[in-house]
């Protein structure tokens, strides 16, 4: 059994239901996230000539369900990803870099089973400020939603903001038994709204609350040479917080290395490692020197996994990610996980 916690779904096109805004959307950050993908050559990417939204949106679709069929993992967590709100609960298109609704993630996966591929599960994205928060989260859930993504540092706001609620989201959350996923640290990906939210302390909002959250990409660090500060500061979160996990998501690129190779020497960070791709943030190649040479899967999944394993990423994370999704987790997937969970 394996499985990604960690996949991005992404909709540019209004009438898809999604939103990318055209600042983001011409920059070089998403240009170059469509040539890795194969979505867009050089030459167009070079250029500024992307084909239409909605022929984006097709094509990622396709090249996204395309990997997935053909990697050699079990389930991927494909993701939502929740716009910006402003104070009145009203969606802020103005500040929203990109949106990705629940609805979206639902369609790909009946799309995908319909065409033999059953490998997706869902991760909504429900951003707490939004006026219908409530709404949108039952629906989720219903939905077979096995776990919320939270990016507070890109969707604006606090996690340990002691609001009512903040109170009844975690509630909810601990209720349910589903888990978040939380970006923690530096952000390069997307633009920030503050930065701030995504530190360290942020997670202790809904630890403490009694929530199971997985912190992304082994909760960061810094950029490049991790500081062996922060490193023990995660160390100690880890002590205090059994309910939290750690992703792998991201970690093959050359800023993320340092911090990955000090998780992985650690027992502690590795018993609660769980593997993720970060899809489709490229996999830094050149990065990696014990990889090169040798017989490298071409599939991006296996490509990130076959890199993460040459440096030292244990087989029990490729599993360990259903672990804190267990009351989640449809019937035939709970069935087969059994005697690993
Ligand atoms: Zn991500």
């Amino acid at each position: 059994m394996s499985i990604d916690v960690h996949c991005h779904h992404f909709v540019m096109a209004e009438s898809n239901g999604g939103f990318c805004h055209p600042k983001f959307a011409s920059g070089l950050r998403v240009r170059w996230y469509l040539n890795q993908t194969g979505i867009l050559n050089w030459q167009d990417a070079f250029l500024r000539r992307p084909p239409s939204r909605e022929k984006i949106d097709e094509l990622y679709a396709q090249k996204l369900i395309e990997q997935a069929r053909g990697s050699t993992l079990e389930h991927i967590v494909l993701l939502a990803f929740d716009a910006v709100y402003d104070e009145r609960g009203y969606r802020d298109l103005n500040k929203t870099r990109m949106y990705t609704p629940n609805i979206a993630i639902m369609k790909l996966r009946e799309r995908a089973i319909a065409s033999g591929c059953s490998k997706f599960l869902f991760g909504a994205s429900v951003n707490p400020l939004r006026r219908d928060w409530e709404d949108e989260l039952d629906e989720a859930l219903e939905s077979g939603a096995v776990l919320l993504k939270w990016l507070p540092n890109v969707m604006g706001f606090d996690p340990n903001a002691r609001t009512q609620t903040m109170g009844r989201f975690y509630e909810k959350l601990r209720e349910s038994g589903t888990p978040i996923l939380m970006h923690v640290g530096f952000e390069y990906a997307v633009p920030n709204q503050n930065i701030a939210y995504s530190n360290l302390d942020r997670l202790e909002g809904p630890l403490r609350a009694g929530v199971t959250v997985i912190a992304a990409h082994c909760c960061g660090g810094r950029p490049v040479i991790d500081s062996k500060k922060m490193f023990d500061e995660t160390k100690l979160m880890l002590v205090n917080y059994p309910n939290l996990y750690i992703d792998v998501s991201a970690m093959a690129s050359f800023h993320r290395k340092s911090r990955f190779l000090a998780a992985l020497a650690d027992p502690l960070f590795s018993e609660r490692m769980v593997f993720g791709t970060d899809y489709p943030i490229p996999v830094h190649k050149l990065a990696f020197p014990r990889a090169w040479g040798r017989d490298r899967p071409r599939n991006y999944f296996d490509q990130d996994q076959f890199i993460k394993r040459m440096y030292g990423l244990s087989a029990s994370a490729l599993w360990r990610g259903y672990l804190p999704l267990t009351r989640r987790l449809p019937a035939p997937v709970i069935d087969r996980a059994q005697s690993y969970i």
